[in-house]
């Protein structure tokens, strides 16, 4: 029966499935937008409205889509992608995410009645590329901007500079407003907070200070970490969130570390904030920097007509700039910017000139603690067990071979590495050196493991 059916119903019957696979944002970015054309001689036809959607669902998707139709009888040894561009132009304007909000308009103005810090409106959860090392962060952010019951509260997320803390917090805020008309949202850094603070004790206007902090429905601080050692403007910080967590008031707070780890932090506060759901966003990694960087090329590419972008540029720039995405816009910015003004493609060459400095910058440094971390989960071992003194094989051999990658993967010295490592003599490390030196050679196991390590550390 299904013989008679068309292409276009098949795909219909069948790509519903994707959503459930991958969440509905993906869905509707990357999926949504295909056209099933059939299947010949093996060849499943899609057509994209962009090269662009279609080399990413490819490199994302394609797997997934291909067993989907094999699932279902079609013949799809492989996948290949026209460009056809979407005749209702009002499609064309939603594909690609990035593009609608981009642009150099001012932030909004602020809420007449609440001291909001300004949003951007480009920070926007469409125009948030999700991968591997944010997608936590990016669902979390997703619930609480939902509503409804509260269900983790507060919601922190920490991480370093330029990783989308802040652009996950006005997303909410775009979010909600546009959800929820009626929702007081209060977003502003923890700068702003205590400026707020030392005006309202100077002004001798406390009450109106705390009505006003005490009568949103969600509150967000950008940047707690610039409160530590602070000590009034903790003791009332502390006090607001109280109030709001005891009327089931959604909190959400940024900092640049774990609550944790924030020195000249009281502790109360740390504790009360590691009450909720604590989530970190991870350093980017090679696919999520690319799927940024593509994204991002597409924004530009529709405010630069006539520039484009040779193959291998934005690979190239993934896997040379580091993981702070700030850096990468800007490495972006800057081509775009030349190439127009000269008039000629981004390619390799230019690329690699035009940005001399900001590759020398990035280039890639790998730190003993990384070393530890991926180690101890590679071996699904404790970070604690690697600096133990045990001496068991199965504790002992991981401990080596994170001090032989410290030592090849770094410029510390070995007494450094030895005290790093549970403070050990560097003659130990030297020891752990030769040993790992010649286990590469005789096995194979050890040999494959340290080449993994060593790969993705150096990713
Ligand atoms: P942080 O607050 O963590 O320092 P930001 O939220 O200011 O970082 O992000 C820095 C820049 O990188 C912003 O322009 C932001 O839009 C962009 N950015 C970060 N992560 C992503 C992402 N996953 N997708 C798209 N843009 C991102
Ligand atoms: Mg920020």
């Amino acid at each position: 029966m299904r013989d008679l059916e068309s292409p276009a119903d098949t795909w219909d019957r069948l790509r519903g499935v994707m959503q459930g696979q991958i969440g509905k944002d993906s869905y509707k970015n990357w999926i949504d937008p295909l056209v099933f054309l059939g299947s010949e001689n093996g060849v499943a036809q899609f057509a994209a409205p962009t090269s662009f959607v279609g080399t990413w669902v490819s490199r994302n998707y394609g797997e997934a889509i291909r067993q989907l139709l094999v699932k279902d009888g079609i013949p799809a040894s492989r996948l290949s992608f026209s460009v056809q561009a979407p005749e209702a132009p009002a499609v064309a304007a939603e594909v690609p995410p990035v593009a609608a909000a981009a642009g150099e308009e001012a932030p909004q103005a602020a809420e007449s009645d609440l001291p909001t810090s300004p949003l951007d409106t480009r920070f926007t959860f469409e125009n948030f590329v999700v991968g591997k090392p944010n997608e936590l962060a990016h669902a979390a952010a997703r619930r609480v901007a939902e509503g409804g019951q509260v269900t983790f509260n507060p919601l922190f997320l920490y991480g370093g500079v330029g990783l989308g803390k802040t652009h996950l917090m006005h997303a909410i805020a775009h979010e909600v407003r546009r959800t929820r008309c009626d929702a007081r949202v209060l977003y502003l850094s923890a700068e702003q907070f205590m400026y707020r603070f030392v005006v309202a004790l100077r002004q001798k206007d406390m009450q109106g200070f705390k009505e006003i902090f005490r009568s949103v429905d969600m509150l967000m601080v950008d940047d707690v970490q610039f409160i530590s050692g602070k000590e009034s403007t903790q003791s009332e910080f502390f006090h607001t969130f109280n109030a709001l967590i005891d009327q089931q008031k959604q909190i959400v707070i940024s900092a640049d570390r774990a609550p944790g780890e924030i020195e000249g932090l009281e502790e109360r506060i740390k504790s009360r904030l590691q009450w909720g759901l604590v989530v970190d966003l991870h350093p980017t990694d090679y696919e999520l920097r690319l799927g940024i960087l593509q994204s991002k090329a597409e924004a530009q590419m529709l405010q630069n007509p006539g520039v484009t972008v040779g193959p291998g540029v934005l690979e190239f720039l993934a896997h040379r700039i580091s993981s702070n995405v700030r850096v990468l816009e800007g490495a972006l910015t800057r081509l775009f910017a030349f190439a127009s003004l000269v008039g000629r493609e981004i390619n390799l060459d230019m690329a690699q000139e035009c940005l001399a400095d900001i590759l020398r910058a990035s280039e890639r440094k790998v730190t003993i603690d990384e070393i530890i971390r991926k180690v101890a989960d590679h071996y699904t071992l404790r970070i604690s067990d690697l600096m133990s003194a045990r001496r068991a094989r199965a504790v002992a051999r991981p401990r080596q071979v994170a001090m032989y990658l410290a030592k090849t993967l770094t410029t510390r010295s070995l007494p450094d590495i030895g005290r790093r490592f549970g403070g050990r003599d560097h003659t130990t490390v030297i020891h752990a050196i030769r040993k790992i030196e010649e286990l590469k050679v005789s096995d194979a196991q050890i040999a494959e493991d340290v080449e993994l390590l060593r790969r993705m550390l150096e990713a």
